[in-house]
């Protein structure tokens, strides 16, 4: 069988992960996380880092076949336990300013049918031991990236319809197309594409609304944004000094909304996909900031278990405009996967905030953050609220409207 996935163009995105996504140092180390499916991938980009200059590169694979042998056969204590250790370890890896490179690619629904309990005290199990990785990369301590690669069990969740060869193909085309990685200079293509995210995110800063109002068919929603936000998109300078783009493809601008002021109620536009649960048509509704009312159609059982898992879990820790007319928006592919679906349409995510978000994010503490409304948690879920008739306006300090959005597109 020949490969549905184009060399060439595999070889683009490894280059363009390297280059602009981790913009990988002379000298630095890099970690990588990949399924076992996506060696290929991963084996083009250590190239890559290599010809870059890396010190070392380290892999570190994960296998859906084995995460449910584990729901087979495992005993019940095993649901409670996670592996501290190596997140500990790749803590300390980031703090000593080793680069960081996620491929994901696992199957959107692989626990679907496991027991909602296990799978529950799995992830928050998983999701406690992943503190001091989540909050460095939170942080943006390091540079990272994230890109994606077309596993099997996904291509033929995306398109049910087609043959398991020509679902990679049309998969792997997609994520190319996504990343503007199939474009003849794909470096230079991220180098405009992040100019124009920066206008955007720059003129929400000089706006600087205290709330952004919501309103589409299942939404009237009110974002406190946080005290000293930033509007962030595209390219980030993390701490020590390198520029990243952590998300390929991205078409977001974000920033943190204050914990303590979100109020009305807000429905999900696209099914989320979570650590192998699908969640679909959320309902919740905030009151102070909080999550006091949730429903979904289906996953609700998961949902539940999320937002108990911590105080922070069920207040916002980030809010992002994408407009309608995205690429990937208007691809029509519904990925079930965060890293595209948030690229199509404005989402929100539960749990813990970026610190990036807020001005003179530099020297700003824990403390502060928290005092000026930034949230914190052992989660970081993005939902998808956005649609072709939603409405935003932003709310300025001394009250008045300014048209944000409409009809799902920039004002
Ligand atoms: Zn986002
Ligand atoms: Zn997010």
């Amino acid at each position: 069988m020949s490969n549905p996935i184009s060399k060439s163009k595999l070889k683009k995105l490894a280059k363009l992960s390297i280059k602009t996504g981790v913009n990988l140092q002379k000298g630095q180390n890099l970690i990588i996380s990949a399924p076992i499916e996506a060696l290929p991938l991963v084996r083009e980009v250590t190239k890559q880092a290599y010809k870059a200059g890396a010190g070392l590169v380290t892999c570190f694979y994960n296998d859906d076949k084995m995460s449910l042998l584990r729901y087979k056969y495992a005993n019940d204590e095993s649901f409670d336990k996670a592996p501290s250790w190596l997140f500990e370890g790749m803590a300390k890896a980031f703090d000593e300013n080793t680069a960081r490179l996620a491929i994901i690619g696992e199957n959107p629904q692989l626990l679907a049918n496991e027991d909602a309990d296990k799978v529950g005290r799995a992830n928050k199990a998983l999701s406690n031991a992943g503190a001091p990785v989540r909050e460095r990369i939170t942080a943006f301590n390091i540079n990272w990236n994230i890109i994606a690669y077309p596993s099997a069990d996904w291509a033929k969740l995306v398109f049910p319809k087609e043959s398991k060869k020509q679902a990679i193909k049309k998969l792997a085309n997609a994520i190319f197309a996504s990343s503007y990685a199939d474009t003849k200079d794909p470096i230079a293509t991220w180098e405009q594409h992040n100019k124009n995210l920066a206008k955007r995110a720059k003129w929400l800063n000089e706006q600087n609304f205290s709330a952004l109002h919501f309103k589409a068919k299942g939404t009237d929603l009110v974002v406190g944004l946080a005290d000293g936000h930033e509007w962030a998109g595209g390219a980030a300078e993390a701490k020590n000094g390198t520029i990243c783009n952590a998300n390929i493809p991205s078409e977001e601008v974000f920033t943190t909304p204050h914990a303590q002021k979100v109020d009305g109620y807000v429905s999900s536009t696209k099914p989320l996909s979570h650590q192998g649960s699908l969640i679909d048509n959320i309902k919740v509704t905030f009151k102070n900031g909080k999550i006091i009312e949730a429903s979904a159609s289906k996953g609700e059982e998961i949902l539940l278990k999320v937002l108990d898992i911590d105080e922070g879990a069920r207040r916002l820790g980030e809010v992002a405009l994408v407009p309608h007319s995205s690429p990937i928006s208007q691809s029509g592919i519904l990925f079930y996967n965060t890293l595209f679906d948030e690229n199509a349409s404005c989402h929100i995510a539960l749990g813990q905030c970026y610190s990036k978000c807020f001005v003179d994010n530099e020297n700003i503490t824990k403390a502060q953050v928290k005092q000026q409304g930034g949230n914190s948690s052992a989660i970081h879920i993005d939902w998808m609220i956005g649609s072709s008739d939603m409405d935003i306006d932003g709310i300025t300090k001394a009250g008045e409207k300014v048209p944000v959005f409409r009809k799902g597109e920039w004002a």
